[in-house]
């Protein structure tokens, strides 16, 4: 059993990084975080931060960076994150995030960072069918005839159309993938840090791509 990494996954909404993040997370025995999940949560739970990213996320605009960093800050600080490593999915989204991500993590620094590439094309109707697992994260693709209520094969939950996938917000998002994280992809190369991965073709042979590119930097 591989086990143990520290890992950024970059690349357009819709490119699969959901998908992949729960197959390495089981691969490399590590905790998946997602933000998204984590402020979904937050809003289902009606914190004080749900209240606050509500509707910034409904209508597909990026939460406050110093919110951000706060919550990813503590999440890392746990003890599964400090042992075992982890994946970041949507996180960092700025240049601001990930410079503020290196200063936090200066004693475990990351193994390297991936970025899923699929062109936008692609991506948009695979984001009007996509079907979200609410706890484990685990994508799936609507086809019209689903059960009602539909459970997740993987962990029993609840899976949902989420509130920001409709037509309007997947395009501010994508707008806002190529303004504010496109360019990290600059800045993360600059540093040896960033693989890309051809992000079309079956979710088993991008798997397999980023395992590769994974045990090569690991
Ligand atoms: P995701 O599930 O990664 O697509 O995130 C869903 C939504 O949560 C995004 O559209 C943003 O509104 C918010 N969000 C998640 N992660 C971040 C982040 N790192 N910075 C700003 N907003 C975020």
């Amino acid at each position: 059993m591989t086990s143990g990494a520290r890992l950024v996954i970059l690349g357009r909404q819709g490119a699969g990084k959901g998908t992949q993040c729960v197959r390495l997370s089981r691969h490399f025995v590590v905790p998946h975080i997602s933000t998204g999940d984590m402020l979904r949560a937050a809003v289902r739970e009606d914190t004080e931060v749900g209240i606050a990213v509500k509707e910034i996320m409904d209508t597909g605009g990026l939460v406050g960076d110093t919110t951000m960093v706060a919550l990813v800050q503590k999440r890392i600080s746990l003890d599964d994150a400090r042992t075992r490593g982890y994946i970041l999915d949507g996180f960092p989204r700025t240049v601001f995030q990930a410079q503020a991500f290196d200063e936090m993590s200066v004693d475990q620094p990351l193994h390297v960072v991936l970025d899923l590439v699929v062109p936008r094309e692609m991506v948009v109707q695979r984001l009007s069918a996509r079907r979200v697992c609410r706890d484990c994260g685990a994508n799936f693709t609507a086809s019209g005839v689903e059960p009602r209520p539909w459970t997740c094969e993987n962990c029993g939950g609840d899976v949902v159309h989420r509130a920001d996938d409709t037509p309007e917000a997947i395009n501010r998002r994508l707008d806002l993938y190529e303004s504010q994280t496109a360019p990290l992809i600059e800045f993360y190369g600059r540093t040896g840090r960033l693989v890309e991965i051809n992000g079309v073709g079956s979710p088993d042979d991008v798997f397999s791509r980023v395992t590769t590119a994974v045990d090569a930097r690991r």
